[in-house]
Parts: C-alpha cells; structure tokens; sequence
C-alpha cells in the first residue's frame, strides 16, 4: 500500500501563509486535507512580506504568477544607507539580475494579499476543506502515543473533536501543536522591537515611493521601507532595541509619537516616512526567536514554518521558510514509503537550512545596529556579505 493510500486524511493547523502552501500542494497531490484556521475569515492582517525567488518557484508552481504581477511590487535594488547622512553604504540588484541567475523575480508583497492569492488557488481544490474559526486547542497523545504504533490522530478544536492520520502544525509562533511535539519549547523576547505601518505612496515624495527595498543602519536600531500593493502603500519596519519584554502580537498598536521620540538624529526621509504613519496603522510588534529545535515530528505530527522555526526577520526570510517547508514536506509524504520515513526525511532536509537562517538573521541583527569603530570594517564588506546571502539563500530549490 503506498503512503498516498494509508494517509488518508491529513489535518493542517493553521491557515497563515505556511499552511495554506501546504494544503494547496497536498491536495493536488492526492492527499484529502481538512485545514483549521482560528480566525473568523481567511482576511490577510499584517504588512509587507519580502517574496525571495527560493519561494517564488514554489508559488509560481502553484500558480500565483499572474497573482504576484498584479498585487506585488518587484524591487529594482536594495540600498543600504546610514542612518544619519544617508550616504549609501552599498546596494545590490533585485531586479533583472535577480531574475535572471534564479530564474524568477523577487517580489514585495502586503501579506494580506498574499494570503488571498493563496486563498483562491485553496478554495479551488476539491481535496481540500476549509475550517474557520477553529482554533486547535490541543492534541490528544493518549492516541499518538511516541512511535506512533497507533492508527491515527486526534485533535480537539473548538468545531470540536476530529481525527486524522497525520497533523501537521502550521500554527505559527505560539503553536498549540508544537507544545505538543516538543513542550517547554517556546520562543524568547530578542531584545528587539519592530515598529510596522503601512503607509500611503500618494503622502510620500517620489523617492521614497521607488520600487526598490531600502535599508538604513544605525546604532541600536535599523530601518526598512519599500512600496507594497502595486505601489499604493509603502511598507515601514522599525526595528529597535528594547530591554522591556515586548508582546509578540500583531494587533498592539502603536505611537508614531513614540516611534518619532525614539528615531530622534535620523534622517530627514525616515522622519518624513515616520510622520506619515496614521495612528490606527502603527503596530508595536515584539520580535521573539529560538535556538533550532532538534525535533520536528512526534509520532503522526509534524511542524513547519514559525511553528518550528520562529525566525527575525533580519534576512526577510520568515514568510519564504515556511513556503519552503511546506513544498519540501509534501514531496518527503509523496515519495517515501511510510509516513515516519516521511518526517525523518523532511527534518533532515529542513533542520540545517532553516537554522542557518534562525542564525544568520540573528547576526544581522548585531551586524545591523553596529557603533563606533566597528562599523567600518562592516561597511567595507557589505556588498560582499548581501552577494554572498543571495547566492546561498536565493537559489534554493526543493530538493524532492
Ligand atoms: C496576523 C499576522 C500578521 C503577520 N504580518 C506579518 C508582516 O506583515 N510581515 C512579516 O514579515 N511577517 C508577518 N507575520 C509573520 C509571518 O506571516 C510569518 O513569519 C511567516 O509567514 C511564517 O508563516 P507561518 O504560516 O509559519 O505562520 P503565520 O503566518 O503566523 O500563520 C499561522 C496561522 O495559524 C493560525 N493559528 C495560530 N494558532 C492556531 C490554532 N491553535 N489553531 C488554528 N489556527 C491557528 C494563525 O491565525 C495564522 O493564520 C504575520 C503573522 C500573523 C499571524
């Protein structure tokens, strides 16, 4: 009997970007998918998201090309400036270049938007059925009991109880699921807050509308912006020190007062972005990350994207893992014989990636609000480290 045959029914928790990949592709390879989504509607919350061409081949091949050409912005360059002067301390290319040495193009996207590109295709699919509002609120291990000598799983979520023969937690950074596969496994606070809003082009200056990522460095603290939603909005990500335990939640609003309090000495644009803001779409967002975790799967459940590998956001990678995951666990499930044999597989494929990237966006973060002497070794070797990055991260491709 092939693993298609003896899974019969798989459950996702979660229907952020992670899970919605994965039920997308899973159900058009066969697999019958019933995905649980805590929130009342599929209805994106958020802002920009950065599309890196490693996960944009697997979204082209679920079809959202013409999708990304109409709601994403495809960046000309990153530009990396000091927060200060603003003199240009390096940039690469994003655009054509990109493009053309990985073969699809890097994109910026509203993740409310993405979410409803991956929605459609979802809503396409016959083997795969949607559940709203239904929270997962816990795993019933009397039934997966390690080893999994047991025939299935089950779930209990507030559309009540459901059983299935696989469960794989797409549930994001405070994963319900995980607790489950690896208790006492939650993420810690880095030190770090993210400052997010998403704010309208038309108050903008041209410059600061251009289609290209722009990344300013300063002591303590860094800077992003780039246009999402065709060029609509322009996304603006804050990111400063904080020693107070922040939340990590993406419904915390924020001051812009406060945000323009603590930028106080930066430049003129990031001021002009920073003043902007409306205040009813300025997040206060704590960034929380953890050490890899070494066990991904438990019996007949297994973890990907935040769920298992909460990242920073400092290499814009977050979004792109949890896709990448979610392709290569559907290959692990189409080609191997037994489901365990699928999870060992898909751990091992996945574990050293996700964690060069858990590290390398950790470095970024000291790298990033660097001061004093320090900073000019570091300038001098930037345009070699985000041509190194984009070798190592861009050209990733799903391996089964
Ligand atoms: C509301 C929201 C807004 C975000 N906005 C941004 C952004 O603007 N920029 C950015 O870089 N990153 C953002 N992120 C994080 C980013 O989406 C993820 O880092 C990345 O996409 C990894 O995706 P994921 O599928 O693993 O997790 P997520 O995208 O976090 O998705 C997890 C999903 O699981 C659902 N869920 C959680 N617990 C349960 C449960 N017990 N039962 C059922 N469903 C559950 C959540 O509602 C969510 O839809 C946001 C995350 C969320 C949840």
């Amino acid at each position: 009997m092939s693993l298609k045959q003896s899974l019969k029914h798989i459950l996702i928790a979660g229907g952020g970007i992670g899970g919605l990949t994965a039920g997308i592709r899973l159900a058009r390879a066969g697999f019958s998918v019933s995905l649980f989504e805590q929130a009342e509607t599929f209805e994106g919350f958020g802002a920009g998201i950065q599309l890196s061409p490693n996960c944009v081949a697997i979204l082209y091949e679920i079809g959202l090309a013409r999708g990304l050409e109409r709601l994403a912005c495809r960046p000309e360059r990153v530009r990396v400036r000091h927060w200060q002067s603003g003199r240009m301390i390096t940039e690469a290319p994003l655009g054509r270049s990109i493009e053309a040495s990985t073969g699809f193009p890097y994109f910026h996207i509203h993740r409310a938007d993405l979410i409803e590109l991956l929605l459609a295709e979802a809503l396409e699919e016959p083997n795969l059925v949607l559940k709203q509002s239904g929270r997962v609120t816990g795993v019933d291990s009397d039934l997966a009991t390690e080893g999994s000598h047991t025939d299935n799983i089950q779930i209990s979520t507030t559309l009540g109880r459901y059983s299935a023969d696989l469960l794989i937690g797409a549930d994001g950074i405070h994963s319900v699921v995980r607790d489950y596969v690896l208790p006492d496994a939650s993420p810690a606070f880095s030190g770090n807050v993210a400052w997010r809003a998403t704010v309208p082009a038309a108050k903008l200056p041209p410059h600061l509308r251009a289609h290209q990522a722009n990344l300013w460095w300063g002591p303590g603290a860094h800077v992003v912006h780039y246009p999402v939603r065709g060029g609509e909005l322009v996304n603006l990500v804050c990111v400063v020190e904080e020693h107070n335990r922040a939340n990590e939640s993406w419904h915390e609003y924020g001051r812009p007062s406060e945000l323009l309090a603590r930028l106080a000495g930066w430049h003129e644009d990031i001021l002009v972005l920073v003043k902007a803001i409306d205040d009813e779409a300025c997040f206060k967002w704590g960034l929380f990350d953890r050490p890899p975790l070494q066990a991904w799967h438990r019996g007949r459940v297994v973890l990907l994207g935040d769920a298992c590998h909460a990242t920073l956001p400092f290499l814009a990678q977050g979004a792109a893992m949890a896709i990448e995951d979610a392709a290569v666990l559907t290959g692990c499930l189409q080609h191997e014989p037994t489901h365990r044999a699928a999870l060992v597989r898909y751990q091992k494929l996945r574990l050293p990636r996700t964690s060069r990237v858990q590290s390398a966006s950790r470095r970024n973060a000291r790298v990033f609000h660097m001061d004093g002497p320090g900073t000019l070794a570091r300038n001098l070797l930037s345009g070699a480290a985000l041509g190194w990055t984009a070798r190592w991260l861009y050209h990733y491709r799903s391996p089964v």
